[in-house]
């Protein structure tokens, strides 16, 4: 979670979660082989577009994919029609435990407070359930879910979801994240400082980081998050050299908060595997990114989103908006410009919406997919913004022996979206068809 503004809309969704998905999450993949059918596929294997693509689906994972495949007898056949077969998306960067009220964006660090004050992890994870089904059935089969979750709440979702209780994407789940003093709480008095444990663990040293790193993992972490960032004092490299070292021991991987030129450049030294947001961050520090191969995930918004966020469902006067405009302009500019020398570096790229606010007249899981238009009017195209979202965020979950590309062998976690996204990427906020594991989840006319 960062001081950050996001989205709102307006798309009414009729999300038709079917009785064949109710018994599906509670059972295992059908046992009928499945066929999907459209006019496009994109596999995301790589840049091409097959014609007339065909997916064959048997026992929850993908058996073949082409062009005008052969139908397998006794086989149920859905034909999607004009519309595009992509691999389910991703999202690296989600809060599921966690909704803010946004249209006040300069009291994050009070509504932090209310939330974690008044909120028990229990209700929180119940909220997760909530939200993970939005997820799910905007299209996003699997989340990198990167604390703000209570103490360990997003692993009862996530085990939740692995057993059938309800359903929700696959999940990544850091726990707590790891921080310098105060977390992200901004000041409070030593009295109210009990409750910043609630949310983050504090490190002190290198040892300290690193028996943070064991207990992450012993509490269920199946990834790190570490807020570099700090007030006043930053996580030192000392500190992250331990963290990193700590998990990648382990085999899991460090997802690290930092903007700034020296939150990022602690974190590229220290060889995380993720910087998350770095609104800010000089030219060096992105080439360093790009030869240790650590992902960018850019959790960026459009001066749309950022405009209609800060009022709500209100109508604003006309000084109001130019004021907004006034505001977040150069801000947005700003981080296009550094998703540009990202890529232009060849820094990694993988999609994470950073969504943590209640957003009027869109569920969670349709908020969270606009952040590929702000992609798009950075300048990423279409398949770049594709492959951000499905291949290159399975490579950083450390999940793309099983997901993020339709090919044989893998997880049938599929999506269809009317048309072609590569015309108009808006057509990813439109999912027609959810299916993960071989189930299907969402069927839309
Ligand atoms: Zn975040």
């Amino acid at each position: 979670m960062v001081r950050r503004v996001a989205f709102m809309g307006a798309a009414a969704c009729v999300c038709v979660f079917s009785l064949c998905a109710l018994a599906a999450v509670q059972g295992s993949a059908p046992k009928q082989t499945i066929v999907l059918k459209a006019a496009r596929m994109i596999t995301a294997v790589d840049d091409t577009v097959v014609k007339n693509g065909v997916v064959i689906i048997e026992g929850g994972r993908i058996k073949a994919v082409g062009a005008a495949l052969e139908i397998p007898a006794n086989a149920k056949v859905i034909d999607l029609g004009d519309a595009t077969l992509l691999p389910g998306l991703i999202d690296a960067h989600t809060h599921l435990l966690s909704e803010m009220d946004g249209t006040n964006l300069r009291l994050q660090d009070v509504e932090m407070l209310r939330i974690v004050a008044t909120q028990s992890t229990a209700q929180r994870a119940l909220l997760g359930a909530k939200l993970g089904r939005e997820d799910l059935e905007a299209g996003i089969t699997t989340v990198r879910d990167v604390g703000n979750s209570g103490v360990n709440g997003d692993v009862a979702l996530r085990r939740a979801i692995e057993r059938g209780w309800v359903p929700g994407p696959r999940m990544i789940t850091s726990t707590r994240a790891l921080a310098a003093q105060g977390g992200q709480f901004g000041q409070l008095i030593p009295e109210a400082q009990k409750i910043i444990e609630q949310e983050y663990v504090t490190i002190h040293g290198a040892e300290s980081a690193r028996q943070a790193v064991r207990q992450a993992l012993y509490d269920g972490a199946t990834c790190i998050k570490v807020i570099v960032n700090g007030s006043p004092a930053n996580v030192t490299l000392e500190e992250m050299k331990a963290i990193v070292e700590e998990a990648h021991t382990s085999g899991v991987k460090v997802a690290a908060h930092a903007i700034g030129d020296g939150p990022t450049r602690i974190a590229a030294e220290a060889g995380v595997d993720s910087i998350e947001h770095a609104y800010v961050v000089k030219d060096d520090v992105l080439k360093m990114m790009a030869e240790k191969h650590i992902y960018l995930v850019p959790t960026d918004g459009t001066l749309k989103t950022f405009e209609d966020m800060s009022f709500g469902t209100r109508q604003p006067t006309e000084a109001e908006r130019a004021n907004a405009a006034a505001e977040f302009g150069p801000y947005v500019k700003l981080i296009q410009d550094r998703l540009r020398r990202a890529i232009k570096f060849g820094v990694p790229i993988a999609a994470g919406s950073d969504m943590y606010l209640s957003m009027p007249g869109l569920n969670r899981g349709q908020a969270s997919l606009l952040l590929y238009e702000a992609y798009a009017e950075a300048g990423m195209t279409p398949m770049q913004i594709i492959h951000a979202a499905t291949r290159d965020a399975a490579e950083l979950l450390g999940m793309k022996d099983r997901v993020g590309t339709l090919e044989a062998g893998k997880l049938a976690d599929i999506i269809a979206v009317p048309g072609d996204p590569l015309n108009d990427i808006k057509a990813l906020e439109h999912t027609k068809f959810v299916m993960k594991g071989g189930m299907v989840i969402l069927e839309k006319e």
